[in-house]
């Protein structure tokens, strides 16, 4: 880098660091800032001298914005330095171990938001001021008043500052971009930029309903005696502020190395997004002593995960056609690895959203892939257009049969039912695991069976012979009897599966599972009222059975009579608190949920997928995101996983005193 270059480059972090801290609207990737910003750093360390003053490594944040009041913070807010690998942990651990001996280490999650400094005084919240530049920042007092888990009131009357991290749910941060889209407004590009953007809203009621979260992360001004910061937390915790869980004390680099990748495993299952881990001297008189550069406490550090966010160049834009005739458009882009996995395509929804977000050929675009969701474009950065990129155009004929496409707007159909997309999605559909789960027809086998003519409709799987297999490519003996040993498997099947299997819109597992529950294989015989009646099914699900069931009488037959579907004996449970009752399962629990699932099943308990007021329970893990918000709101008693666990073994030794540990107000449960 040369002098020229370091200018430049200090340049466009600011740029980037305006449309990031104060636009809430980042126009490139966190990895890419931090590429610059350590050829930065690189530079100055060389050249001291030359070090400008408003380099982004000389201050905390940015400005903050003039729309709020500003306000000052009583003790001064910091960033935190980076470390991207082992031998960067050990170097920043060896530092303080050569001065101070084996000190502890508290090590929590980097929730990625926006900082937030609480001022209690008397008991009382009386100020709320964002980060700003860490002197300063702006007074959003009324917005954090109306997030649920700040108190307005602590049990302690010293003036103290607790400091933490709002952020957003990933469910909510979905939730709001959806709507956002709908209403034609700009998409926030990640969760943080969601969480920074709501909480610096001027109209207090879009903050209180974009349902944010507070997690406290340390404490500024204080007269507190508690020595060490692992203590000064739980102390925090227990005024009423959210407990993130996953803390540990740690010795050496070795004992934080592990946790750190025990923290990325568990990365996926926390509600909300975390970038890395947070390192912190544990000792508040060893903290004191290291003290701070002009920008980084010295006894804190964020060991951060590898990038979710990547920018990439949107390639072309393929179609393909679902079972039920839709049309989605796929972004092939520039291949990137993003936490190990080459990701070459993502989903774009369709044709409306590509228009809102005006994506086009050969636009710069940032994906984000977080854990096994489906890669998705967040972003174009519209400013690195030359002119060259090309708007996408709406089909106008199904690129598989040709035929011409109805365009309803958000949805665009290949009205074709022997269009050869549908039917080979649909038998691919019915022989999936949440359907048939026939094992060895995959989407491949699927497609060269219908391809040779063998199968045209699923009826078709069920006259297949081995004669007729040996004949394909591809199929040898073992391969061929496997998989008409697992089609004639399928007789006798779950009559949820069944239901399932005819893949009837609107018209999934849970509610399969609760037509097969109340009707049994005659769930086609049900009348409009008995189906309303049951929980969960509005007017769409009804019309949309009522209307398959007949236009399909004699598919529904020719299929009853092949799978031959059992439903189940109606098992009458014994007699427990969760027996007939609604539940939902929500967050990370020390098992598969599925497992739960199955065990509350087995109880005669309903298992729903979201909360109302019809829910009797909710049973939580770590991290339970607006699931267990919105019971709250509801006033729907709340069980930890280990509570239902203590309940199973109570009723099932004839001690049947089932409670909650009163996690919740109204946790008297079995009353
Ligand atoms: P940072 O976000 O990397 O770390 C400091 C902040 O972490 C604190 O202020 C606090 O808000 C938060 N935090 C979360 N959990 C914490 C915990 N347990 N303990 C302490 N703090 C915790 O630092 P920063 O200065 O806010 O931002 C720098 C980073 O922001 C860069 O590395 C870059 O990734 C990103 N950035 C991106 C762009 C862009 O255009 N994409 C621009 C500017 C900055």
């Amino acid at each position: 880098m040369t002098q020229t270059t370091y200018k430049a480059a200090v340049e466009q972090l600011k740029k980037y660091s305006y449309h990031y801290y104060v636009l809430d609207d980042p126009i490139t990737t966190d990895e890419e800032y931090d590429i610059l910003y350590h050829a930065v750093v690189a530079y100055e360390q060389e050249h001291p001298n030359e070090i400008l003053s408003d380099s982004p490594t000389q201050r905390v944040g940015d400005q903050p914005q003039d729309k709020f009041d500003k306000a000052p913070h009583l003790s001064r807010m910091w960033s935190l330095e980076d470390l991207f690998n082992r031998e960067e942990l050990e170097t920043w651990v060896n530092r303080i171990t050569k001065s101070y001996g084996d000190v502890q280490f508290y090590c929590e999650p980097k929730f990625d938001g926006a900082s937030l400094n609480l001022i209690y005084d008397n008991g009382i919240l009386t100020q709320a001021i964002t980060r700003g530049d860490g002197s300063n920042g702006e007074d959003v007092t009324q917005n954090a008043k109306t997030i649920q888990s700040i108190p307005l009131t602590i049990d302690y009357q010293e003036r103290i500052e607790i400091r933490g991290e709002v952020v957003i749910f990933k469910e909510d941060f979905e939730k709001i971009n959806e709507e956002r889209l709908k209403s034609g407004e700009n998409l926030f590009a990640n969760p943080r930029n969601a969480a920074a953007g709501s909480l610096r809203q001027l109209d207090t009621r879009i903050t209180a309903s974009r349902r944010l979260v507070f997690m406290p992360y340390g404490i500024g001004v204080n007269s507190l005696e508690i020595k060490n910061l692992s203590q000064r937390m739980e102390w925090v915790y227990a005024l009423g502020f959210r407990n993130p869980h996953m803390t540990h004390l740690c010795e050496k680099a070795d004992e934080i190395e592990t946790f750190y990748h025990e923290m990325r495993v568990e990365r996926d299952n926390f509600a909300m997004l975390l970038d890395g881990m947070v390192i912190k001297v544990d000792s508040i008189a060893v903290q004191d002593e290291l003290g701070y550069t002009v920008k980084n406490p010295r006894w804190a550090a964020a060991y951060k995960f590898p990038a979710i966010e990547k920018l990439t160049t949107l390639k072309e834009v393929i179609l393909q056609v679902g079972r039920s005739g839709v049309v989605t458009p796929v972004a092939i882009v520039e291949p990137v690895s993003i936490e190990g996995v080459v990701v070459e395509r993502s989903t774009l929804h369709n044709f409306d959203e590509i228009e809102r977000k005006d994506i086009r050929l050969g636009d710069k675009v940032i994906i984000l892939r977080s854990g096994d969701v489906i890669p998705k474009i967040v972003k174009v950065i519209t400013a690195e257009r030359d002119g060259s990129e090309q708007v996408i155009a709406r089909p106008k004929q199904c690129p598989v049969c040709d035929s011409e496409l109805l365009d309803e707007g958000a949805l665009i159909k290949c009205q074709n039912l022997s269009c050869e997309a549908r039917v080979v999605n649909s038998i691919i559909y019915f022989a999936s695991k949440q359907c048939l789960n026939i094992d060895g027809l995959g989407d491949k086998i699927v497609e060269a069976l219908h391809n040779c003519g063998l199968v045209k409709e699923v009826s078709d799987l069920f006259t297949l012979t081995m004669e007729q297999l040996l004949a394909l490519e591809g199929f040898k003996e073992k391969k061929s009897r496997n998989l008409i040993d697992a089609i004639r498997a399928v007789k006798g099947c779950d009559c949820w599966r069944f239901i399932n299997a005819l893949g009837i819109e609107h018209i999934g597992e849970v509610a399969s599972k609760s037509l097969c529950g109340a009707f049994g294989t005659a769930f086609d015989t049900a009348s409009r009222e008995e189906i309303l009646a049951l929980d969960g099914f509005g007017g769409e699900m009804v019309e949309s059975l009522l209307e398959f069931v007949r236009v399909n009488q004699d598919k529904i037959e020719r299929l009853r009579t092949l799978l031959a579907p059992v439903a189940p004996m109606k098992r009458v449970a014994v007699e427990n608190p969760f027996k007939d009752k609604t539940v939902v399962v929500t967050g990370a629990m020390s098992v598969p949920r599925d497992a739960i699932k199955a065990i509350l099943e087995e109880l005669g308990a309903k298992v729903a997928s979201s909360v109302s007021k019809k829910t009797h329970f909710v049973i939580y893990g770590d991290d339970a995101g607006s699931k267990y918000d919105k019971a709250v709101e509801l006033g729907v008693p709340l069980l930890t996983e280990s509570e239902f666990r203590a309940n199973l073994s109570s009723f099932s030794d004839g001690t049947a005193t089932a409670q909650g540990s009163g996690v919740h107000p109204k946790n008297s449960l079995f009353d």
